[in-house]
């Protein structure tokens, strides 16, 4: 089961009710974090993620809204006595902008914190899950992330595989493994036994760009699509101009790339006070499966279930 929690659904500016880009998604006991607004420790402690787990942190872009939150929840973890290492992931900017912070307050971590700088087609692994960066179309180097989780084989059956008359013990093992045993002169397959593996699930989050080949290709039949929405169409040319999108854009992507849940992240503070209906609605039209984020609202998702958490509203 897969946990999405929206740290920081805001755009460029945090508001009383939102704060700015970070969405943790939690995964057997790991914290994969995608950008660090502004006050991201804050949010973190609310969201009850625990300060202790095994981190990974993705950086799309080096614009002050992604990023000034990642010092200070460095700096609590180290407070609060963090030993486990992590990891950051973002452009060779990021490098350098967490060394000067390092350098320049003395930030002094009680744990490894390695920052990698990442080229734009960047996959990491850990243990089935893959994280693939893209490049999108903001303004200067900015990428989009592609999780998915992958089972390289399905579900063993050992009754078939009695039913086949194959002994317990190493022969049950090599199949289960995906190899084919010779038993009696027949080769028996894993497929035989075991069932297909089952598919992939994905999430998908956008970073800030505008409407982008890349961003459509990562996310096709994803479960779930992250994507900015900065803009209603009325500010179409303004969305164009300063590389974001608008709700209408990111509703098309949605419904060309077949994703089954678009969540609509990044929208202006100019869209608060109506509560951000001018922007999902707009989505709503041609991607009815549209959600707007709000902060500290929870997905949780597999193969078979998918429930949203809403936080009461402030
Ligand atoms: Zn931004
Ligand atoms: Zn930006």
């Amino acid at each position: 089961m897969f946990e999405i929690v929206f740290l920081g659904t805001g755009g460029s500016i945090p508001t009383e009710r939102r704060n700015l880009p970070a969405i943790a998604v939690r995964f057997q006991g790991k914290i994969f974090l995608f950008d660090a607004g502004e006050d991201v420790q804050r949010q973190y402690v609310k969201a009850k993620l625990g300060l202790n787990h095994p981190l990974y942190i993705f950086i799309s872009h080096i614009h002050g809204d992604h990023v000034i939150g990642l010092p200070g929840l460095l700096l609590r973890m180290a407070l609060l006595g963090r030993l486990r290492p992590l990891q950051i992931f973002g452009s060779e900017e990021l490098i350098k902008y967490v060394k000067a912070i390092q350098d320049s307050i003395g930030l002094a971590t009680t744990f490894e914190a390695n920052v990698y700088g990442i080229p734009s087609d960047f996959v990491f692994e850990d243990d089935g899950i893959k994280v693939r960066a893209f490049p999108v179309d903001h303004r200067g180097p900015a990428l989009g992330f592609e999780l998915t989780y992958e089972r390289k084989r399905g579900k063993f059956h050992p009754e078939r595989a009695l039913a086949l008359g194959i002994p317990k013990g190493p022969l049950w093992h090599q199949l289960a493994s995906g190899h084919s045993i010779e038993l009696e002169g027949r080769v028996v397959t894993p497929d035989e036994v075991a069932e297909p593996p089952p598919r992939p699930l994905k999430i998908v989050y956008s970073g800030d760009t505008r409407p982008c080949d890349t961003l459509r290709d990562a996310s096709r039949g994803a479960d779930v699509l992250i994507c900015e929405a900065m803009y209603a169409s009325d500010k179409a040319d303004l969305a164009a101009e300063r590389g974001h999108m608008t709700a209408r854009q990111a509703a098309e992507i949605a419904r060309d790339a077949e994703v089954r849940h678009l969540f609509l992240t990044h929208y202006s503070p100019r869209y608060e006070m109506e509560d951000g209906e001018p922007i999902l609605q707009e989505a709503r039209s041609i991607f009815p499966n549209t959600v707007l984020a709000r902060d500290l609202m929870r997905v949780r998702l597999s193969r078979t279930d998918f429930a949203i958490e809403s936080p009461p509203h402030q």
